[in-house]
């Protein structure tokens, strides 16, 4: 049987994982980006992010964690690049906090390995952090951090080797049904395939049978401090981290660039885009101060001014979670969109679930809560 030609209109990290899945699998895979595989307008970029598998957004992720892990050391041996470095996972807060009281709950319901340590013993092991004497730590060994860009690149690397053709700097600008699959309208030119798969972000609503999805866009923003002790905020010695408290929430990764830590304020504010092409490229002096206020009060080994600031696109559904299934209303085409701020753990086993629709019609996932159409009446 003549392999499918499948069409993929965006590779960031779920549509070049996607890429990736489906030319290992034998299909003739022609991948569209409007900019290069890499770039920083949306959701993939940014020098790192948290793996972790004890999940506060649901435990049924679980399953589709540890596949996902399992796909990054697939794609680094590939590749022989590493991606993923397991330097361990802190959820910080008060212990009645809903995110640590979920973290607890999915590591004792799927049995993870998970310490839970008090103020003493988190100050001990961890020094980096200031704890109030309520806090706790949930240490999630099953967790790391991952590094977006070589990512990025490293499954569109192997993707090319199975044969996929990459089309950078190629906008889609149309997108047309046709008798037996679709026609891809890019700078002036008709490309057609069997199969369409839309992984396009944050710019979903662009693309027209995707105007009227509930997909939000928002703008992330992310700031570097530098360590005074760069040895001691190494993945090394400093786990990732999700921080709760009274004043202030982020996330935290050790230094990757021999220089600074990387905190994602949470408590700032992810504000409404109208589009993409309206992310600034930096923050508001106010966004920079209390971020530094924040860092000053619970980072005590690092100068509280920060010295880099990155502003990122990403699409959010109203739940939350992520569209992930057969585009309703169409035949041949898969829609995998709206991750919602924590997809890039998920991306190879997403890639693997977007290959499995394409290919089969159907996954082993368990995809049911990600259902594409749960928003409509
Ligand atoms: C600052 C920040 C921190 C985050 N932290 C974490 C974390 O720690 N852990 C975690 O798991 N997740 C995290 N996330 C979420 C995760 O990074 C995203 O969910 C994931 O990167 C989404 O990838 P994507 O491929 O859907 O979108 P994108 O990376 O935005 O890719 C979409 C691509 O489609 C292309 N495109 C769109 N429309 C078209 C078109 N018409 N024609 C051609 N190309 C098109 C775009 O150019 C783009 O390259 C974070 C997100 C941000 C922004």
């Amino acid at each position: 049987m003549t392999p499918p030609r499948v069409a993929v209109v965006g590779t960031g990290v779920i549509g070049a994982m996607t890429t990736w899945q489906l030319a290992r699998r034998g299909a003739r895979v022609l991948a569209f980006d409007t900019y290069s595989p890499g770039h920083d307008r949306g959701a993939s970029a940014g020098e790192s992010r948290i793996f972790r598998t004890a999940y506060k957004e649901g435990s049924y992720y679980v399953p589709l964690l540890r596949r996902a892990g399992r796909l990054w050391r697939d794609l680094e041996t590939t590749t022989s690049t590493a991606l993923l470095t397991m330097c361990g996972g802190l959820t910080i807060g008060p212990a009645d906090h809903p995110d640590v009281l979920a973290v607890r709950h999915c590591a004792e319901k799927h049995q993870l390995d998970h310490e839970v340590l008090d103020a003493p013993e988190a100050r001990q092991r961890f020094p980096q952090h200031r704890f109030d004497d309520d806090d706790i730590a949930v240490l999630d060994p099953a967790a790391g951090v991952l590094r977006p860009e070589p990512a990025v690149q490293a499954a569109l690397r192997a993707a090319a080797r199975d044969g996929a053709t990459l089309l950078p700097h190629h906008p889609v600008d149309a997108v047309e049904e046709t008798g037996n699959g679709w026609r891809i309208i890019s700078v002036g030119a008709d490309f057609d395939a069997d199969h369409l798969v839309l992984a396009p972000g944050p710019w979903a609503r662009r693309l027209a049978p995707l105007r009227d999805l509930p997909v939000e866009i928002r703008r992330i923003t992310a700031c570097w401090f530098a360590a005074r002790d760069p040895a001691a905020h190494q993945p090394d010695r400093l786990p990732v981290a999700i921080r709760r408290h009274r004043d202030a929430a982020f996330s935290c990764f050790p230094v990757l660039d021999g220089v600074s830590i990387k905190i994602v304020p949470h408590h700032l504010g992810w504000p409404v885009l109208d589009d993409p092409a309206d992310l600034p490229r930096s923050a508001e002096p106010e966004f920079a101060r209390a971020a530094a206020d924040a860092v000053a009060r619970l980072l005590p080994g690092v100068t509280p001014h920060p010295i880099r600031i990155g502003t990122f696109a990403e699409g959010f559904t109203p739940d939350g979670h992520a569209l992930v299934g057969p585009l309703p209303g169409h035949h041949n085409a898969t829609l995998l969109t709206g991750f919602s701020g924590h997809g890039f753990k998920l991306a190879p086993v997403f890639g693997e679930i977007g290959a499995d629709l394409v290919l089969r019609g159907t996954t082993n996932h368990d995809i049911a809560a990600l259902e594409p159409g749960r928003f409509s009446t």
